[in-house]
């Protein structure tokens, strides 16, 4: 294992035999499961000032190695995007989100990555680094399917950057799992809207773990422009959840379960 201490060391390491350890939360669990496909082991553990969430006025930015317990505690965060503290405060346990961060939980590429389905809500860009420079992604161009990235051989995840959204906006997440704590979701949804006169003024919607990847539902975020916030609209907008969403069946629930389950977060969201 190799412990670069800046960013230069770093990006000597990355190599097409190396793979970036961060918090080690997904890695450690992969290695004891599968292995790893890398002969070297790049750990962050040593890499200086890469915790940090820097405010940029219009947006803030959340450095590679900061924890969820980190995002957790920032005021900024708190007050400007409730859906990130909503979709962290699922992730794991207290020891988990001390270690695990937001850039480790976008590389892993999990359709059911909490985490992840925060950021599509949000618009999120990653800044990618390698020797040659820099580049930005959109999150939801920088996710292929699961466990697969546009990430190439000697990138990196610097940051992600966070544009920041309507004090006003009504916040919304629920994950559905086998049991109450620590579960890999069946489904899970968020939503941030904004109500006018009790129509929707906007809305975005995005399911976890009913695709290949995390999905925004654009569909019904356009059909939901001027709808009254009533059982009306919930009924009309869980009917075509159910439709758009293109759920697997695996170990943990079936196709068919996992569509109903996604009709019925829509339901919830107007309780
Ligand atoms: C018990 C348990 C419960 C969990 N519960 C949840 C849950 O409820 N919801 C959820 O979404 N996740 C959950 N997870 C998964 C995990 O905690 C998250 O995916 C976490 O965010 C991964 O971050 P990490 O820093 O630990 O990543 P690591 O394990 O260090 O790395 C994960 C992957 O990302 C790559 N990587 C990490 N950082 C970078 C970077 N900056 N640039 C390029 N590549 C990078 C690594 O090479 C690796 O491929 C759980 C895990 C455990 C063990």
């Amino acid at each position: 294992m190799v412990f670069p201490r800046d960013e230069e060391e770093l990006l000597e390491q990355l190599d097409e035999n190396s793979i970036i350890l961060n918090g080690g939360t997904d890695i450690m669990v992969r290695n004891r499961v599968k292995g790893l496909n890398a002969s070297k082991i790049v750990s962050l553990d040593k890499l200086q000032d890469m915790d940090k969430i820097i405010d940029e006025g219009d947006a803030i930015r959340i450095l590679a190695k900061t924890t969820y317990s980190q995002i957790l505690s920032n005021k900024t965060v708190q007050q400007l995007f409730p859906i990130l503290q909503m979709t962290i405060r699922e992730i794991g346990s207290t020891q988990i989100r001390n270690r695990g961060t937001l850039t480790g939980n976008i590389v892993n590429a999990s359709p059911a990555g909490d985490g992840v389905l925060a950021l599509y809500l949000l618009d999120a860009l990653l800044v990618i680094r390698s020797k040659e420079g820099e580049r930005t992604v959109r999150i939801d161009n920088f996710i292929k399917g699961p466990g697969n990235t546009a990430l190439e051989v000697g990138e990196y995840v610097h940051s992600v950057i966070i544009p920041k959204c309507s004090k006003h906006a009504a916040h919304y997440f629920k994950k559905v799992g086998q049991r109450k704590a620590m579960a890999i979701s069946i489904a899970s949804m968020g939503a941030i809207y904004t109500l006018k006169k009790d129509m929707f003024l906007n809305l975005k919607m995005a399911f976890g773990s009913v695709a290949p990847t995390v999905i925004r539902a654009d569909e019904i975020e356009a059909m939901a422009l001027g709808m009254e916030f009533n059982e009306t609209t919930a009924t009309i907008l869980s009917q075509k959840a159910k439709q758009t969403v293109k759920p697997i069946s695996d170990v943990r629930a079936s196709s068919e379960y996992r569509k109903e389950v996604a009709g019925n977060l829509v339901l919830g969201m107007f309780e």
